[in-house]
């Protein structure tokens, strides 16, 4: 009853009880790529025969990977960004995977390089040195110390933003929710999730908690946030019970668990459970079709960002 009060008209209310409002990530993600398409016409009109350029680099043949590659390829084109596929062997050394990194820079015509990760080599291969070979100003996964140390020093408008993070950033804009002022806690540290998320948070003036591994008091931490991101790939590891009532309330994992009721034998699942969280927050993304296509479409974002920047660069806009 409480949450009904409470919730007004960011709440659904089914039956006696009031469930969360969902965030839908497939409609937000329809309306980026949209805008985005209409931006590359643009550019089109502007400097006739230019389009912007995207290189995907694989290492190995993970199938993972190539879904998601594949996913983005897609994409790409619907966009009407030219987006490539290099794929190199697993027998491929660090030195020839620097090689293609080092000459993919040089080309004029891609905007945006991204290398996906994991790595997956035969060889020995430091992930690290391999996304900062990649030119900060082509590095639309945002993953590169350059970038990472801009956002984190709040320099929102020169880096890129990885795209887990941006993502959730334009959800919870989505949901209406101001963030100044609010207190944020970020499940999850990493550089492509957790980390950057903090930072963006932070700079969009909330008050952020960040927990990973090692926190002792995870369900009170939870129990304070007005948002709540969560990144840890630990299924449905957030309890409903945790989340504090009227809370935004973003989910990125991806979790694959048993399911006998499907075909696959497997679902998908989020870091959050979904069922009992959504009994208390005011706002909530599903897993599937959540924080899962904004990663994408905020990769399009980048991309086509950066490309607007080279045309800048290379003065061939007028009046932008
Ligand atoms: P990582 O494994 O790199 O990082 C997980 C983080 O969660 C670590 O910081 C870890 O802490 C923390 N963590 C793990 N277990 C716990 C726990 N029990 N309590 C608190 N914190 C914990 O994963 P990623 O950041 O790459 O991915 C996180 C999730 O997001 C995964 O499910 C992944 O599939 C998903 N993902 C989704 C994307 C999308 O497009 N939707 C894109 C990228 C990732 P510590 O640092 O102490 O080890």
């Amino acid at each position: 009853m409480l949450s009904m009060v409470r919730l007004g008209a960011s709440g659904r209310q089914t039956g006696r009880r009031t469930v969360a409002t969902v965030v839908s990530g497939n409609k937000t993600s329809k309306l980026v790529r949209e805008r985005l398409k209409q931006e590359v016409q643009q550019m089109k009109q502007q400097v006739p025969g230019f389009r912007p350029g995207l290189v995907v680099l694989q290492v190995g043949d993970r199938e993972d990977s190539n879904l998601y590659i594949s996913m983005k390829l897609k994409a790409a084109a619907q966009i009407g960004i030219s987006a490539n596929h290099v794929r190199l062997p697993k027998t491929a050394t660090e030195e020839e995977v620097l090689d293609n990194i080092e000459s993919i820079n040089q080309n004029p015509s891609v905007h945006g390089l991204i290398v996906q990760l994991p790595l997956d080599s035969v060889h020995p291969m430091d992930t690290e040195i391999v996304t900062n070979t990649v030119a900060p100003q082509k590095d639309v996964d945002g993953l590169t110390c350059i970038n990472a140390g801009m956002l984190s020093r709040g320099n929102l408008g020169s880096c890129f933003i990885p795209c887990t993070p941006n993502g959730c950033m334009t959800l919870i804009r989505s949901t209406g929710v101001s963030v100044a002022g609010k207190h944020a806690v970020v499940i999850g540290r990493s550089k492509i999730v957790g980390a950057p998320m903090h930072d963006l948070l932070l700079w969009n003036h909330a008050t952020v908690t960040s927990c990973h591994s090692k926190t002792q008091d995870l369900p009170e931490q939870v129990g304070r946030a007005d948002i709540l991101v969560v990144g840890a790939g630990k299924a449905e590891m957030v309890r409903g019970e945790w989340v504090k009532e009227g809370s935004v309330v973003i989910d990125c994992g991806i979790n694959h668990i048993p399911d006998d009721t499907k075909d696959s034998g497997m679902r998908v699942v989020g870091d959050i459970h979904y069922q009992s969280a959504n009994q208390r927050a005011a706002f909530i993304t599903p897993v599937p079709g959540g924080v899962g296509p904004m990663t994408v479409a905020m990769l399009m974002e980048n991309t086509v960002q950066s490309a607007w920047r080279f045309l800048q660069q290379q003065k061939l806009l007028s009046g932008r």
